[in-house]
């Protein structure tokens, strides 16, 4: 009998889809978890707490497990748990990453110097201590560049710096976004330090793929119309089939490639950002994973598969050569922008933005009346829009028109603890990200106005 051991904190976006996944291939599974679940008790072949933090030690308490309870894979939901699934498997005899491999991708620094010694277009890049004096890295570095922890996800941390001002407000900016307690937990000695890297101007571009045995199958290239060129770096759009030449995604793939194969990845999904300019197609990022949020839900393959079943097939052994093929349409996905900090009073036009031509479904993914902390300290998405059409521009169309017709009310931050009473609520028509991006000028942030940790 199969069974898989699918590793996943409690906080992922990722979970519901692979579940689902498993289930529909009727395999039983096991969560790996960081924290107790609830019904644990009730179903112990089902569940395991194992620490996320500590590989060596979870990957023992595994490997214990699976003396009860035998296990054919283990796959990691998303970056948190690629170290330990890579060393578990690595145990338990089960096809795998290399660990060393994973790591290099787990750390922005050591990913630079790797692609770089082989050879591959990347920003130059040096790193500085947290404790350094910023003013004065500031002069070794050339603009416009970014600033970037090494090990968190989803942009956060993320700040482009046009000149030596700009870099000690960044600096001091995501200083506070490493010292957070969970922020450090996660990242050890790698929370210690920023990496600076040249900025890349371009186009940018995600590959998601799938590694058997060092071959790479490209399962799609997804284009991000929307300008990432700072100062944040918050994704929108992701629409799939590419509109990029075919010789353009042929240079994507090859690029990719040549990446996996320098850090040695050889197993399982990978997810890449790179950017093309007229000197070349460029590496900004490259993980041992899958597509983060619920993105995922853009890819149909073969005949309505998910990509979750795909590397679940793939991780069992189960030949999904047969799925490969997306399906015909194009479609996409808005990672909603957070128009402004505060709290999320409510959500209107939901129904008239369900109604586009194109729209399949849209969530709201931050409940109303929590806080909305926008780039480039937050770590949540506010929601996401789904849409499939016949070609990449109407589903771009589709979602910009769905986003337009959404409206978030939200109360401007600290009003409530300034005045002990709620200030009364903005409307926000869904913005632009030009837009977005002068509230954000306007709300202070961009000056280093507010600072919360989450
Ligand atoms: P994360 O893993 O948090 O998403 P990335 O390193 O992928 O961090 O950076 C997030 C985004 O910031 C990228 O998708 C890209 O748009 C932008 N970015 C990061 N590094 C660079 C760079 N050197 N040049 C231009 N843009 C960059």
């Amino acid at each position: 009998m199969h069974r898989l051991l699918l590793l996943m904190t409690t906080t992922t976006y990722r979970a519901g889809a692979f579940l689902e996944a498993a289930r529909r291939l009727d395999v039983p599974v096991v969560v790996g978890s960081d924290r107790p679940q609830v019904l644990a008790a009730a179903n112990p072949a089902g569940n395991l707490t194992v620490s996320f933090l500590a590989p060596d030690a979870g990957a023992e308490s595994i490997v214990k497990f699976t003396r009860e309870y035998p296990i054919q894979a283990v796959i990691a939901a998303d970056d948190d748990g690629v170290i330990l699934a890579a060393t578990a498997s690595a145990a338990l005899g089960l096809p795998h990453n290399p660990v060393k491999a994973v790591s290099a991708a787990r750390n922005k620094h050591r990913m630079r110097e790797v692609l770089t010694k082989a050879g591959i277009l990347s920003p130059h890049f040096m790193q500085a201590p947290i404790s350094e004096d910023p003013a004065v890295v500031a002069h070794r570095v050339t603009y416009p560049c970014v600033l970037k922890p090494l090990f968190l996800a989803g942009s956060r941390g993320v700040i482009r710096a046009n000149g030596p001002a700009e870099f000690v407000a960044a600096f001091r900016r995501i200083v506070p976004i490493l010292q957070a307690p969970e922020v450090v937990a996660q990242g050890a000695e790698l929370a210690d330090r920023i990496l600076i890297e040249d900025f890349i101007p371009g186009v940018e571009v995600a590959l998601e793929g799938l590694l058997s045995d060092g071959h790479l199958r490209v399962l799609t290239i997804y284009d991000k119309p929307d300008p990432l060129d700072g100062p944040f770096f918050e994704e929108t759009i992701y629409v799939t089939p590419s509109r990029l030449p075919v010789t353009v995604q042929e240079r994507i793939t090859a690029c990719t490639a040549a990446a996996l194969e320098a850090l040695g990845l050889r197993h399982g999904p990978i997810h890449a950002e790179l950017r093309i300019n007229d000197r070349g197609v460029w590496i900004i990022e490259i993980a041992a994973r899958s597509i983060g949020g619920l993105c995922s839900r853009t890819l149909r393959f073969g005949a309505g598969i998910s990509l979750e079943e795909l590397i679940l097939r793939h991780a069992l052994g189960l030949d999904p050569s047969s799925f490969f093929e997306r399906e015909g349409q194009a479609a996409g996905v808005m990672m909603i922008p957070i128009p402004q900090p505060g709290m999320l009073r409510e959500v209107l036009g939901k129904p008239e933005a369900e109604r586009v031509p194109g729209i399949e479904e849209i969530r709201v993914t931050i409940p109303v009346g929590q806080e909305l902390v926008p780039l480039p300290e937050g770590s949540r998405y506010l929601g996401f829009i789904f849409a499939r059409n016949e070609t990449p521009e109407r589903v771009e169309a589709s979602l910009r028109e769905a986003h337009r017709r959404l409206t978030f009310i939200i109360t401007p931050p600290d009003d409530t603890a300034m005045n002990g009473t709620a200030a009364p609520s903005a409307e926000v028509e869904a913005p632009t990200k030009e837009e977005a991006r002068r509230s954000r000028y306007r709300t202070g942030l961009v000056a280093g106005g507010s600072r919360r940790s989450h």
